[in-house]
């Protein structure tokens, strides 16, 4: 099955193998390989095979296909490294610090004191803001 692609983007080269990766798993869809600029050992990247850059752009089916892989690897992470916890993370768009635009989700194991910034600490909201909010995210749902 073909996929759209970007001539440019690196995880499309990564799909198509002209440059390498540590490949760890791979179907119809998508594939799983190492992140190259780990946070914490065994950081990896489950990938869409197909050239989407963010969440709101995949195709659902291809969005719960990059999940399953995501959750393959998470599985084995906790298997085989015993990690204190494990994040998934997907960012869209720079403001939420994405920096290759093609949809992925990072599998991060962690560590207890680990130095990985990504945790916070709960604060109570304004009541109305957040009705406010919900109101307007409810009329806005595909
Ligand atoms: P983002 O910042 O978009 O959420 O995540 C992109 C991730 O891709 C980063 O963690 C970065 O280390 C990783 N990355 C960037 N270039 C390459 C590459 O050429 N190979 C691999 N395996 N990972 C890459
Ligand atoms: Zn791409």
């Amino acid at each position: 099955m073909s996929h759209p692609t970007d001539g440019n983007c690196i995880f499309c080269k990564i799909v198509a193998g002209q440059i390498p990766s540590f490949k760890l798993i791979e179907d119809e869809h998508t594939i799983a390989f190492m992140d190259i600029n780990p946070v914490n050992p065994g950081h990896a990247l489950a990938v869409a095979k197909g050239h989407w850059p963010t969440v709101d752009a995949i195709p659902p089916d291809v969005l719960a296909s990059v999940a399953r892989t995501a959750q393959k690897v998470a599985k084995a992470a906790f298997k085989e490294l015993k990690p204190h916890g494990v994040n998934l993370v997907q960012a869209n768009g720079p403001g939420a610090g994405q920096s290759v635009p093609h949809l992925h989700i990072h599998i991060m194991p962690r560590r207890e004191g680990d130095a990985v910034s990504l945790n916070w600490e709960p604060k109570p909201g304004d009541m109305k803001e957040i009705g406010d909010m919900a109101a307007r995210l409810k009329a806005a749902l595909p």
